[in-house]
């Protein structure tokens, strides 16, 4: 029997905050929680600690020597961590906590909030009037992605008993580069208060490939949650570029690659109890791990799916051929009409397996975005890039101001990348750049307006000196 396995004598020197040595937990911001199933003491039992750092709970203990037994580790040439004798403020400076087996209490009644109640859910119309505030078009998205959050919710908290299971509204966003996928997505975890997780479904692999596990997923909700299990339960799961691990079309060898990913990914969609690892995003013997069910986690994917687009007016000229459905104009150069029109049948010959695609019952489809939309995504957001300019100038005391015709020209340079609102910062920050380096070198400037002459280099910015009328003069190069 080795030291450690004195469960007793352990009971008695451990417990408690570890710098006292004692028994009083209670009155800590801290306590000690299982490196396996991550409960804290208050909730699994007194811990034992074990070299290493570890501190394993009574429900735990089998599976933990299990695992060391498999993985060959000798318990014993693990460090020892002489119990209380911990500085403990210290642990809080130098080492991360997670793995120290010590965590923050929950401070329930501190962020009441973040028990997520129905009540706390808004309805449909105030949840879009929200989003409003901070995306630009994107209308039917908007409302679509409004309601499956609302029922998710109300699924959620329904009541199971009358053997009425209302099903999972998992959504799929299909949209091009920088429409505001990701945005509406972070948006609406932000809203709502619920932790959110994003990944890239091109990094994910099949178990036992080089790239991330599909349980990594769940590892960085958990982390965004806190380490919470119950918040990261009812949490959003974002996977983007969906589209990239669809089954490879006209090849002669079938790559399955994506195909697998798509398997392995529905399973954690339709919810089921998954073991993932705890801090990491792999799983190895020495990772604590926790159990998550997906059942209540609200999972978006999103892509830009290029070329379902061909799919779609392929299948409407057909129907059209044969005399149905007059009123729609395949040939249409509306991308986006075209693209409103999915079914599940187009994206399972674009290569996304039946049961995947059944698993995600909401399509919304996000536009693309226009030379207008872009100009308003400049300015009217609650958080939109010049109100942020427009700060940062402020803390100068300096007034900035952008003139329409110059928006236009940021909106048109941006058109012509191609990605959507997302060149927008980096073309701005390159204009700007003189503008901010400039401009507080002289405290006589009271404003700056930007005009298109600027932009295109025909000029300086307009400059009106603190107190007096407008003069032609120039900043900036
Ligand atoms: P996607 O995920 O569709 O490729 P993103 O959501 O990453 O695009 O968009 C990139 C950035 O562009 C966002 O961070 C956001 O600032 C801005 N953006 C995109 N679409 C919108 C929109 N409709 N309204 C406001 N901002 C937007």
């Amino acid at each position: 029997m080795n030291e450690y396995e004195n469960y007793d004598e352990l009971e008695e020197t451990g417990g408690g905050t570890p710098s006292e040595g004692g028994n009083d937990s209670k009155d800590s911001e801290y306590e000690l929680f299982c490196s396996m199933c991550r409960r804290p003491e208050s909730k699994c039992g007194k811990l034992m600690r074990l070299p290493g750092g570890l501190n394993i709970c009574p429900d735990c203990m089998q599976r933990s020597f299990d695992t060391f037994r498999q993985s060959g580790i000798d318990i014993n040439s693990l460090p020892k961590i002489p119990l209380g004798r911990l500085d403990f403020s210290q642990l809080q400076d130098d080492m991360p906590q997670a793995h120290q087996g010590v965590k923050k209490k929950k401070k329930e009644e501190k962020k009441p909030q973040e028990e997520l109640k129905f009540s706390d859910v808004p309805r449909p119309h105030r949840i879009k009037a929200m989003l409003d505030e901070y995306v630009v078009g994107q209308e039917k998205a908007k409302k679509v992605l409004s309601v499956a959050v609302y029922n998710h919710y109300k699924r959620v908290f329904s009541d199971k008993k009358d053997g009425v299971d209302i099903e999972k509204s998992n959504i799929l966003m299909i949209g091009p580069t920088g429409s505001g996928k990701t945005f509406l997505v972070k948006t609406l975890a932000g809203l709502l208060k619920v932790p959110l997780a994003i990944a890239d479904a091109t990094s994910l692999t099949e178990a036992g490939y080089i790239g991330d596990d599909i349980e990594s997923v769940l590892s960085k909700l958990l982390m965004a949650a806190d380490d919470d299990l119950e918040r990261a339960e009812h949490g959003i799961v974002f996977i983007d570029e969906i589209d990239k691990i669809a089954k490879k079309q006209n090849m002669n060898s079938r790559d399955v690659s994506g195909e697998s990913v798509q398997q392995e990914l529905l399973k954690m969609l339709e919810g089921s109890a998954i073991e993932v690892p705890v801090g990491a995003t792999s799983k190895n013997p020495m990772v604590p791990t926790a159990t998550i069910d997906t059942t209540n986690i609200l999972f978006i994917c999103g892509g830009a799916f290029p070329e379902l687009e061909e799919i779609i007016r392929q299948r409407l000229k057909g129907v059209n051929s044969i005399g149905f459905s007059a009123d729609i104009n395949a040939s249409s150069d509306d991308r986006d009409r075209v693209l409103a029109q999915v079914t599940m049948d187009d994206l399972r010959k674009f290569g996304m397996i039946p049961e995947f695609i059944g698993r995600l019952p909401v399509i919304a489809t996000l536009e693309s975005l226009t030379e207008d939309y872009l100009v308003r995504i400049l300015k009217e957001p609650k958080n939109a890039i010049l109100k942020q300019y427009k700060k940062l100038m402020a803390m100068d005391e300096v007034e900035l101001e952008f003139e329409d015709e110059a928006l236009r020209l940021i909106a048109e340079k941006a058109m012509k990348k191609d990605t959507g609102a997302r060149a927008l910062r980096s073309i701005l920050e390159e204009y700007m750049l003189d503008i901010m380096y400039e401009i507080p070198r002289d405290d006589s400037i009271g404003r700056v307006v930007i005009t298109r002459d600027y932009l295109e280099g025909r000029g300086g910015p307009r400059i009106v000196l603190r107190g007096m009328e407008q003069l032609p003069e120039q900043a900036g190069g």
